[in-house]
């Protein structure tokens, strides 16, 4: 690991530790929704929304005032969407046994993810014997690609990115974590291909997550 010795491992959560069973179509449709309660058609079709957090928060700053109960109540719907999706699946079967090792390894394990903590807990209710910090959607102004999201998780465990890699399934994973110099490594266990992986620039690129202990 070049001149840094690793000294933590931030995971993404569903994709990553967990499977990715989310319709994001249904969940962007629901928000939607939501969302027509406050705009019109046409100025929701304006707004850029391909991801469903970022829609949130462009309208969140379209409607001003208004901005934070919109916020609120679309994140409140997520939430119940997510938990019912959560409630219907486990960890990978490999991912207790991999966070094992790496704590046994004195290796300190974050989550950052762009869902609630109730969805994290409903899989995962045993986090905290490997896991020593979480930071969701819920806890940052904006969620990675942001590096917001990944700078908050550093500070809470007082590591500089250097030391830290991030894993995760998705590109905004490690886009968020090549912009504050962090190591990245893409896991085909969710909807993302190598090739896309390494046109984010992953530093590494591994089936599942399985392939860290061969960094550690
Ligand atoms: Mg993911």
């Amino acid at each position: 690991m070049a001149q840094h010795r690793l000294k933590a491992v931030i995971f993404d959560f569903d994709g990553t530790l967990a499977p990715l069973n989310l319709d994001f179509s249904f969940l962007r449709e629901e928000v939607s929704k939501i969302a027509l309660k406050y705009v019109s058609e046409s100025i929701l079709g304006s707004l850029n929304h391909y991801h469903i957090l970022e829609m949130i928060y462009e309208l969140e700053g379209y409607l001003g005032e208004k901005g934070k109960i919109f916020r609120k109540e679309a994140f409140s719907k997520l939430r119940e969407l997510e938990v019912e999706a959560a409630s219907k699946k486990s960890l990978f079967f490999y991912t207790r046994g991999v966070l094992k090792k790496l704590k046994e390894t004195n290796i300190i394990e974050g989550i950052i993810t762009r869902t609630c903590i109730e969805a994290v807990v409903t899989v995962f209710p045993d986090y905290k014997s490997y896991i020593q910090a979480v930071v969701t959607r819920d806890d940052v102004t904006r969620v990675k690609p942001h590096p917001e999201h990944v700078m908050k998780i550093l500070n809470i465990l007082n590591i500089v990115a250097e030391e830290a890699i991030v894993v995760g399934d998705h590109p905004t994973d490690i886009i968020a974590g090549n912009l504050v110099g962090m190591k990245t490594l893409g896991v085909l266990t969710g909807r993302t291909k190598r090739e896309d992986f390494l046109k984010v620039g992953a530093t590494y690129v591994f089936q599942d997550i399985r392939g860290l202990i061969n960094l550690i």
